[in-house]
């Protein structure tokens, strides 16, 4: 693998307090996944995570960015989430400590990554309608073309 099929990311949580450079080389870039599992829908709020698995020494801290604050989730793993703002940022499993999930929400060009498959769908999947009417910003202006 050449330096040349790296591309380094930068991302972070919402109020910036915690930031980092995570290094996906072309393959990584294709392999985020959807998580409709109850604990990413409770923990995102939303119908489901994106999230992507990248080695941890892939993934680089700021300097001078605070710890983030884990919660243990389960037994499986950590989640980890920002003490200022409490955006969720990772998902770090305690039997692969050699990995971790990042929140792809939380790339500052998270379009610069690919999802491939949905997790765990035995509960089914929320709907979501791409048809439904969009707005260009709230629901009293205009439409998007
Ligand atoms: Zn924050
Ligand atoms: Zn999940």
């Amino acid at each position: 693998m050449s330096d040349q099929e790296i591309e380094s990311l930068q991302g972070g949580c919402l109020c910036g307090q915690f930031r980092f450079t995570v290094d996906l080389d072309a393959k990584l870039k294709q392999e985020a996944q959807f998580c409709h599992c109850t604990m990413c829908r409770k923990m995102t709020n939303s119908q489901f995570w994106t999230c992507l698995s990248v080695p941890r020494q892939a993934f680089h801290v700021h300097d001078g960015c605070p710890p983030l604050k884990l919660y243990k989730s389960s037994d499986k793993a950590h989640r980890g989430f920002c003490t200022n703002c409490g955006s969720s940022l990772t998902w770090e499993p305690t039997d692969y400590p050699e990995y971790l999930d990042i929140g792809i929400g939380s790339l500052d060009h998270p379009e610069k990554v690919n999802v491939t498959s949905h997790l765990h769908v035995e509960g089914g999947m929320l709907p979501y309608d791409p048809t439904l009417p969009r707005f260009l910003r709230g629901p009293s202006g205009p439409q998007a073309p």
